[in-house]
């Protein structure tokens, strides 16, 4: 099993369950995979310290072997000599080829900013309104000092959760200072001097945004797919499972899982 994010554990969980011998290994030095960055967001640290709680009891009553701190290759999966293979590597965000200089290395993704990586100054721009640019927008905020636009093309943000997680979210918003344009495309990242200016469309009006001193991308995710296809390529029995097949949630990666595993 490649990857102990919510695929990787439940893979591994279903897998041992049905009498399989199953070893985890991942490159990071604690299992959760993505779930270690929501845990991150503000209210999420116990939901996630419990389900965490949850795959680490479950792996030493099943008795999986767990090996951290390893960046996976094709030669050690190889040396490895496995007769199934799991990859559940994860996703990586989207830079959107649409919006030009998007890829400008001081753009930052919401990931890193969650995982304090990047510097970010007063005023932010989020790109993208779904969870992923409002909850950045929260993490953000924890300095009121600042201030957030996100910036959004469909006609509402957090489209991708509940009625009542949107409410819950957007009521911490009442007394920060935050922006929500919405049914906006943004079509250009401009650096001046030391800020970003955003060229936009709104409702069909071309308009420009200007004085950001930080710009977040929340775009999006796309599979990391590599060691997983490469994989197949040199051996039978590999399967892709999670965001590194189709990226989604949290609930469609450990569904995913647990469907491939039950096929074993
Ligand atoms: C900031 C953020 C917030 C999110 N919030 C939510 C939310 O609130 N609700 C929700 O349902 N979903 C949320 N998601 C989405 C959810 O986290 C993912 O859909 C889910 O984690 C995907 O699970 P996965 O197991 O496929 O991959 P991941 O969780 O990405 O795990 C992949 C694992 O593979 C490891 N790995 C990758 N390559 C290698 C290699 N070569 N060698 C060894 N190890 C490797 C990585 O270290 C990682 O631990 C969020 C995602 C992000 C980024």
């Amino acid at each position: 099993m490649i990857g102990s994010g919510p695929a990787g554990l439940e893979a591994a969980r279903i897998a041992a369950i049905k009498g399989h011998d199953v070893t985890i290994m991942d490159r990071k030095d604690k299992i959760g995979g993505k779930m270690l960055l929501v845990k991150l967001r503000p209210g999420k640290d116990r939901l996630i310290d419990r389900w965490i709680a949850y795959y680490e009891n479950e792996i030493e009553r099943l008795n999986i072997k767990v090996e951290l701190g390893k960046e996976v290759t094709v030669e050690m999966v190889e040396a490895f000599q496995p007769d199934i293979t799991l990859v559940a590597t994860g996703g990586k965000p989207l830079v959107p080829r649409a919006i030009k200089g998007a890829d400008n290395k001081k753009v930052v993704a919401a990931d890193d900013v969650l995982l304090d990586k990047v510097p970010v100054g007063q005023n932010v721009a989020i790109i993208g309104g779904s969870s992923l640019g409002v909850e950045t927008a929260d993490f953000i905020l924890q300095d009121d000092s600042r201030k957030v636009t996100v910036f959004e093309m469909q006609r509402d943000v957090l489209m991708d959760i509940s009625h009542d997680a949107e409410l819950a979210l957007l009521e911490d918003f009442l007394k920060k200072d935050i922006k929500f344009l919405t049914s906006t495309d943004v079509l250009k990242v401009v650096e001046n001097k030391d800020k970003f200016n955003l060229q936009i469309r709104r409702y069909s009006h071309p308009d420009l945004i200007t004085g950001f001193d930080t710009v977040v991308l929340a775009c999006g995710v796309i599979p990391e797919n590599q060691l997983g296809l490469a994989l197949q390529k040199k051996m039978d029995n590999v399967f892709l499972v999670g965001d590194s097949e189709t990226p989604g949630d949290f609930r469609k990666a450990v569904h995913d899982a647990a469907k491939a595993c039950m096929k074993l």
